[in-house]
């Protein structure tokens, strides 16, 4: 019996040989080229996503979509690469805030502040605006509508330059002039909210905000954004907001990251996507395995 024969979309964050400090995390170039050597001769085919899109049942679990979130420069040259040489037609999802290097996203400030300010120290300041959050749980603690103003409050206190020196001298997020000449290319764009919050904990006028505030500056920008939205950190909005968010922007799709069985096939607006840029065995276990794993846990749950 054949299970899966959906279509499936994989994520990256980085793909270089040195690693933003914004976001240290990612997959090297050779290891990037490596990993798609070994699914090229096990027979998977690479499409856009707008071409699954378009017809999800033309094809199966041999077809393969690649997407890149938040839009960090150093991705650039791979990107390129992919187009021209490899003829693969990747999607990037673009924080709106991030665009031009205009600001960092929340999450973006905290992990610049743990390089650069002992654990100690900011703690401290943690503790001042959010009372018992330590560093690593702030991420739950913190209220959404709250988590610039205090995020920004805490750089203030403990870091030795701005924001904006930071992102001139370093430039971690694509330029307009980068995202044009990687529209033309053959990348697509899609949106990954204003300023990356947790959907799951948001109402419908701050979500309806977050995707609204992006269209707006596409607009003003005149870059034309497919209408796909993955969700920051793989965390969806409550079912009734993100149906309403889809009638309202039109979405074609949404992206979360619980791969399971039946998932990626219409009439289902909400895709899934596999992380392929954390270690070797995590990449073999998140494409082969957990889906398979998800499956079964769906199974034994609906049969309880
Ligand atoms: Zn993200």
């Amino acid at each position: 019996m054949k299970l899966n024969t959906t279509p499936r979309v994989l994520y990256y964050h980085i793909v270089a040989d040195k690693f933003p400090e914004i976001y240290p995390y990612g997959i090297s170039v050779s290891n990037f080229f490596k990993q798609l050597g070994q699914l090229k001769r096990r027979r998977y085919k690479f499409r856009s996503l707008s071409e699954i899109l378009a017809n999800p049942k033309r094809f199966n679990d041999k077809d393969l979509a690649l997407s890149f979130d938040d839009g960090f420069s150093a991705n650039y040259p791979v990107l390129i690469y992919l187009c021209k040489e490899y003829n693969i037609k990747p999607t990037v999802f673009l924080i709106g805030k991030c665009v031009d290097n205009k600001e960092m996203a929340w999450n973006h400030k905290l992990l610049l502040m743990k390089r650069y300010c002992s654990l100690a120290k900011l703690s401290a300041e943690i503790n001042k605006y959010v009372p018992g959050a330590t560093i690593s749980t702030l991420f739950s603690r913190i209220e959404m509508s709250e988590k610039d103003e205090i995020t920004d409050a805490i750089w203030n206190e403990v870091m030795p330059f701005s924001q904006s020196n930071y992102l001139q001298k370093h430039k971690p997020f694509l330029s307009l002039t980068q995202i044009q000449s990687l529209q033309k290319a053959g990348v697509d764009f899609g949106i990954h909210s204003w300023s990356h919050p947790d959907f799951g904990r948001l109402n419908y006028s701050e979500a309806y905000t977050e995707l609204d505030l992006c269209f707006t500056q596409n607009e003003e920008l005149s870059l034309s954004f497919k209408r796909y939205f993955a969700y920051p950190y793989g965390r969806p909005a409550q079912k009734d907001i993100e149906t309403k968010l889809i009638k309202n922007f039109q979405l074609l799709a949404t992206f979360g990251i619980s791969y399971g069985l039946g998932d990626n096939r219409l009439p289902y607006t909400r895709w899934q996507r596999i992380k392929m840029d954390s270690s070797k065995l995590v990449n073999r276990e998140q494409f082969l395995v957990m889906p398979w794993l998800r499956s079964i846990k769906a199974l034994r749950y609906n049969f309880q």
